[in-house]
């Protein structure tokens, strides 16, 4: 087992989860973060665990600054910090912008702008160099929407993943000379529950099979891009976007 730990927010499912049980597979020791779903979390923790695997579950909102802070402190209690992927993430009903509300907005800002960059923030100031870390690495999961817009959608969600895109570019740049390789994903149609929490649980199955390579992608899939930019295999990679979105 490797003696680092990596923070996954979001890992207790989806995409996070694909990840964690990855990353565990790898070496790695795991803080799994969720907001609500303790079952969840706990069912990822236990899956690493029966593998000879070591992970914690913490709860807490990225948005919430105390909670990000409590969510390290798990992390490093496992083993020194190595990585973090920047995953929780919300969406929410199809909506025009002039149908959305100010709260909305607010919420989905909240959570997927504030939280990444809470979350980056905490992670840089524990992994730089030039303020005594060992070097690590930052994924982003950001979103294909970030370049698509998501017009009818979620304009909202599709402005707040351009955010951590741009965060890629200039943290990359900023963390280049200090040992912390900074990266994002961007995510096409997978096949997780963020649909149903937006109103259409089919909506990676409708529209997956209208992307180039015919379907939806699996969260697994997304997850090995992830851990593979996470790791030591990708050690001259940084500031680069990686889409997994089956060509879309
Ligand atoms: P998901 O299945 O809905 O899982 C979301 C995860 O994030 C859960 O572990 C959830 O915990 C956690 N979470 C939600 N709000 C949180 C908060 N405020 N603080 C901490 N954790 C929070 O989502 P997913 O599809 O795996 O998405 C993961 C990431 O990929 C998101 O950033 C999403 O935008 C991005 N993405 C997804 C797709 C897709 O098609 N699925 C495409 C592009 C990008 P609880 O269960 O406890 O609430």
């Amino acid at each position: 087992m490797l003696e680092k730990s990596v923070l996954i927010t979001g890992g207790s499912r989806g995409i996070g989860r694909a990840c964690a049980l990855l990353a565990a597979r790898r070496g790695w020791r795991v803080a799994v973060n969720y907001a609500r779903d303790e079952a969840a979390a706990h069912e990822v923790v236990m899956a690493i665990r029966a593998g000879g695997g070591a992970a914690e579950a913490v709860r807490g909102d990225v948005a919430v600054e105390a909670d990000v802070l409590a969510m390290f402190a798990t992390a490093e209690r496992l083993a020194p910090l190595g990585a973090v992927v920047v995953n929780a993430g919300i969406v929410a009903p199809a909506a025009r912008l002039t149908e959305m509300t100010a709260e909305r907005m607010a919420r989905m800002f909240a959570v997927n702008v504030l939280g990444s960059y809470l979350t980056a923030r905490e992670a840089a100031r524990r992994l730089s160099t030039r303020l005594g870390g060992a070097g690590g690495s930052i994924t982003f999961v950001s979103s294909a929407a970030a370049r698509l817009g998501a017009p009818n959608l979620y304009v909202d969600y599709a402005g707040a993943k351009a955010a951590l895109d741009t965060l890629v570019k200039g943290l990359s740049i900023e963390l280049g000379g200090d040992g912390v390789r900074v990266n994002g994903v961007r995510p096409g149609l997978i096949v997780t529950d963020i649909h149903a929490s937006g109103g259409e649980p089919e909506r990676a199955f409708a529209l997956g099979a209208s992307a180039p390579m015919g379907r939806p992608g699996q969260p697994e899939e997304v997850a090995n891009a992830i851990v593979w930019l996470m790791g030591e295999e990708a050690s001259y990679v940084t500031g680069a976007l990686l889409d997994v979105s089956g060509g879309r």
